[in-house]
């Protein structure tokens, strides 16, 4: 799950991004509106954490503007303590969850998983599909109910393979996905994370779509 952050202020910027990193998300920053706007054409993400007071543009108009191009992204807003004003005219220009500054990283990484699941059209973290249980809010899988330990990496990408509901998923989204924009990625490291999920789950766990990408293999029940 792939996170995009967009803060000016450096320190809460990077003090957001290793929150989101150490609670399994994948997250990247920028710190203008038009930087967002870039990102947001050229790499897939599945949620923005948006502070409203950016040095180009309005972080409210950016908002206006990606919903006005039919941009669907899960979006949730920082404001400060006092700006209720923001918070409402945020949520009406199309936010999907707010908090105010300062917050606790826990609580904002638990907003957006459920952000992101929601958007996936489930209520509860727990995803069950054939023999697997997985919690995408923690990572945590068990196969016919016996914990199987899943890094990071393989944790995300089989949460990726959920998110998209049964659709197929292309090579390069999932390593979006996977790899945030400063992180060096190995050529075959895709291949290797889908073949240990493979080796630990079962091989139909993920199905290949020759030419197109990957697909969740179970039907959720
Ligand atoms: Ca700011």
């Amino acid at each position: 799950m792939r996170i995009l952050v967009v803060e000016d202020d450096d320190l809460i910027a990077r003090g957001i991004v290793a929150g989101l990193r150490a609670h399994g998300f994948t997250a990247d920053r920028v710190s203008t509106a038009s930087q967002a706007r870039l990102a947001c054409e050229h790499t897939h993400c599945d949620a923005m954490v948006l502070d409203l007071g950016l040095p180009d543009t309005d972080g409210l108009e950016l908002l206006t503007r990606l919903r006005a191009a039919g941009n669907a992204l899960p979006i949730l807003i920082l404001t400060a303590r006092d700006a209720v004003d923001d918070r409402i005219r945020g949520l009406q220009a199309g936010a999907d969850d707010y908090l105010v500054k300062p917050f606790d990283l826990g609580e904002l990484a638990a907003r957006l998983h459920a952000l992101i699941r929601r958007a996936a059209g489930r209520s509860l973290n727990l995803f069950e599909a054939g023999p697997l249980r997985f919690d995408s809010s923690t990572g945590e899988a068990w196969l016919n109910g016996e914990p199987v330990e899943l890094s990071r990496r393989e944790s995300t990408l089989l949460a990726s393979l959920i998110q998209a509901n049964g659709r197929c998923v292309s090579g390069e989204r999932l390593k979006d996905c996977l790899y945030g924009m400063d992180e060096e990625v190995e050529s075959n490291a895709l291949n290797v994370h889908i073949h240990n999920l493979r080796r630990k789950l079962g091989p139909d766990v993920i199905e290949t779509v020759r030419g197109l990408g990957y697909r969740f293999g179970w039907v959720r029940r």
